[in-house]
């Protein structure tokens, strides 16, 4: 019957997603950091957040993050920094 070569496919499939997910033993999320000189992960999973173009402007710089529709998507190190950039800003 068909049966063994049916399963055999099977794991050939199964086969190829764990190689994949095996390559990098690193944490990976989905969305990158949207700050060009960082590599972390924006996922909301992972602490990541959504700060508007304008703030990491003043914070990170123009140029150096890349935007979608006026928002930056920044990892939980980012993040941190933005904050601590703009709480600064506004107490003073
Ligand atoms: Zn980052």
């Amino acid at each position: 019957m068909g049966f063994k070569s049916k399963a055999r496919k099977h794991q050939e499939m199964r086969g190829e997603t764990t190689d994949k997910k095996n390559r990098r033993s690193k944490k990976e999320g989905e969305l990158s950091c949207g700050i060009k000189s960082c590599d972390g992960w924006a996922d909301k999973s992972m602490g990541g957040r959504s700060i508007s173009r304008i703030d990491a402007q003043d914070v990170f710089g123009s140029g150096s993050f890349s935007e979608i529709k006026n928002r930056v998507k920044v990892c939980k190190s980012c993040y941190r920094l933005y904050k601590k950039e703009t709480k600064d800003d506004k107490e003073y």
